[in-house]
């Protein structure tokens, strides 16, 4: 998968959020993104997925504009090619863990036996396989997150957007993270987005962009 990003603009009421934002990431890349809280880093990530639009500009991933996707598509293209890692917890409380992570996997009709494999080693290498048959209300911020990371990577995606993957962390978690993230980015070829407002983190990536007041400064 390619992904190219030409002059995104979004505002939210009279708000200017992104102001004219343009990307071009390669197969099997990484990048980081770091900019102050409020400067756009979450909203550029939810266009880059899928889950907002923008006022104007496009999104090209592999020269197709996600635009121009009808609901159901946009939905298989979320279902099938992204794994998104919310900045804030996300996982539907009615259900324990393990069913939130395999949720994806049932919805896009995959083989449980086999995702499950793939979730029970994840969890393994991140120290959640006690969480599993917890409900996300029974576990803490940083297994949450965790959690949230092994929904994302499940199935393989061709892009995987992480919003602040490491944000309730400590440093010896951040770092099994950081590298179970570019392990799987990399065995499945995909490209890997990671937002972070830690520049140690940033420096350790391919490309790294500075978004400030929704512009890319550096
Ligand atoms: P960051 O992730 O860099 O902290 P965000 O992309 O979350 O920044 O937000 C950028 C700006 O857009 C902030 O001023 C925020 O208040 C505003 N904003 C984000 N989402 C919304 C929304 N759904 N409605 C109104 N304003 C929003
Ligand atoms: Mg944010």
């Amino acid at each position: 998968m390619v992904l190219k990003v030409n002059n995104l603009h979004k505002s939210y009421k009279k708000t200017q959020v992104l102001r004219g934002i343009s990307l071009d990431i390669g197969e099997s890349k990484n990048l980081a993104i770091v900019g102050s809280s409020g400067s756009g880093k979450s909203t550029l990530l939810y266009i880059l997925g899928g889950l907002e639009k923008s006022d104007e500009g496009e999104v090209l991933v592999d020269n197709i504009n996600i635009a121009n996707l009808n609901d159901e598509q946009l939905a298989d293209f979320r279902n099938q090619s992204i794994g998104f890692v919310f900045q804030f917890h996300f996982l539907l409380p009615s259900m324990n863990c393990l069913d939130n992570i395999l949720l994806p996997a049932k919805i896009g009709g995959h083989s449980l036996k086999k995702v499950k494999t793939r979730i029970l080693e994840f969890a393994r290498v991140l120290k959640v396989e006690h969480c599993l048959k917890k409900y996300p209300f029974e576990i803490s911020g940083g297994e949450q997150q965790r959690v949230n990371i092994i929904w994302a990577i499940s199935l393989s995606p061709k892009l995987l957007l992480c919003d602040e993957p490491t944000g309730n962390l400590d440093s010896e978690n951040t770092q099994i993270v950081l590298e179970l993230l570019r392990k799987v980015a990399h065995e499945i070829g995909s490209i890997l987005v990671v937002v972070t407002h830690d520049v140690a983190i940033a420096d350790s990536f391919e490309q790294k962009i500075t978004i400030e007041d929704g512009q890319i400064i550096s």
